[in-house]
């Protein structure tokens, strides 16, 4: 029987239904909009294009949006300024640098400089820290927050399965792993150096894949039943010039195995953004000394409920 497809962008707009719902309580408990800045450096394509659509989406959940396009040649010193005034601006909860930084700007030390209250993409280390301890108040990296709410759109509890998560980067492999080591699974991870990988992904309840690797997951490397999440996007260009996004998952071989899966388009990216989104709404709840369950009896997003007790288990 072919897999269930899991549905990115459907999850993703109940993400930023929630989000909206919580913007406009936040808003009416007398507090101003939970407001994003996002800082793009240089003129690479994709990051405007990716820039405009998180603005966009900003502002039609009611948060405010600042956009801070600075010239390539900008200087490391002039970024980090600006970071410093977006970190005691009260209008600002969330500042997202957007990635690639020009060579001549250490993305280290800008990740660093960024308020760990106002990481809304989850990589100042004090946050990854937080995020591998399970600890409240963690701003989690966006793309395994995503996939957390796709896998649980699957399985309630995943506590006790068997994961795989093939790509070990720190922008979605390990904070990826750590997510479900968090919950329990238990959790390997592949990557380029890693040997058998076919066997390795056989033996996955949940097996996500962040390689870049077009097609990489063939049907057979994949335990039938087992729950598949391609976060891959790789765009290609088809002998007739036209272009399309395909994943790291043989996908026409894999719905055949799977129990679940996510397409590309449609899967993880569209869940990127809405938890962007998720996470500047949290910033500003802490600003003010609330956190989310507080606000509304739960959480914007399931996954981030984990705690310190269960890690050790
Ligand atoms: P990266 O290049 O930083 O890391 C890739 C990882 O894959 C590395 O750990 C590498 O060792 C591993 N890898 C490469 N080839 C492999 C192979 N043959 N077998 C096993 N492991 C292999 O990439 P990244 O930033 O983690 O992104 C990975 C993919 O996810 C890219 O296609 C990227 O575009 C996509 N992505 C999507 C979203 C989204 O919102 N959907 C967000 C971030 C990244």
């Amino acid at each position: 029987m072919a897999a269930r497809i899991i549905d990115g962008k459907a999850i993703a707009a109940d993400v930023r239904a929630e989000v909206a719902a919580g913007v406009a309580a936040f808003v009416a408990d007398g507090s101003p909009p939970p407001g994003l800045a996002v800082v793009l450096v240089g003129e690479d394509p994709a990051s405007h294009v990716y820039v405009a659509n998180k603005v966009r989406q900003t502002e039609s959940v009611g948060m405010s949006s600042q956009q801070y396009i600075l010239d390539a040649a900008t200087t490391e010193r002039e970024l980090l300024d600006l970071v410093a005034r977006l970190n005691a601006d009260n209008r600002v909860h969330g500042i997202l640098v957007q990635f690639p930084l020009p060579s001549h700007i250490d993305t280290a030390r800008v990740v660093s400089a960024i308020n760990p209250g106002k990481d809304v993409d989850g990589f100042n280390p004090l946050n990854v820290g937080r995020t591998a301890t399970g600890m409240k108040g963690a701003l989690t990296p966006c793309t395994p927050l995503g996939v957390m709410r796709l896998i649980h759109s699957v399985h309630d509890n995943v506590a006790g399965l068997g994961a795989l998560v093939v790509g070990a980067s720190n922008v979605v492999g390990r904070p990826m792993a750590r997510l479900l080591l968090q919950e329990q699974c238990t959790v390997s991870v592949a990557h380029v150096l890693t040997t058998d990988l076919e066997r390795r992904c056989r033996e996955a309840d949940i097996l996500v894949v962040a390689t870049g690797v077009p097609g990489l997951i063939r049907g057979q490397f994949i335990k039938p039943g087992a729950t598949v999440i391609d976060v891959g996007i790789t765009r290609i260009k088809s002998s007739s010039g036209t272009e399309r996004l395909v994943g790291d998952v043989a996908f026409d071989e894999a719905i055949e195995v799977a129990g679940a899966i996510t397409p590309v388009p449609g899967g993880v990216g569209p869940m990127t953004i809405a938890c962007l989104l998720a996470n500047t709404l949290s910033a500003a709840r802490s600003s003010i000394g609330e956190s989310d369950e507080d606000a509304h009896g739960q959480g914007t997003l399931p996954a981030m409920s984990g705690s310190v007790t269960a890690m050790q288990a």
